[in-house]
């Protein structure tokens, strides 16, 4: 996703990307890493609020509908 470079990813960050990436559940991460971006990195949560929702992009994030 291309917001992950957009931004400087503390170690949380990093170590959430690393499990999605690796692929576990992916909705409680996902949800889990927008809500750590929410309240951390409250630029990027929002530039990742303007980006959605994209068609295929709503497949992986359910929940943000
Ligand atoms: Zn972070």
């Amino acid at each position: 996703m291309k917001f992950y470079i957009e931004f400087n990813p503390c170690k949380e960050c990093k170590e959430m990307i690393k499990e999605i990436k690796e692929g576990f559940p992916t909705d409680d991460n996902s949800q889990k890493f927008l809500r750590h971006l929410t309240y951390n990195h409250s630029e990027i949560g929002q530039a990742i609020i303007d980006e959605f929702p994209k068609e295929e992009e709503k497949e992986h994030f359910p929940w943000f509908q």
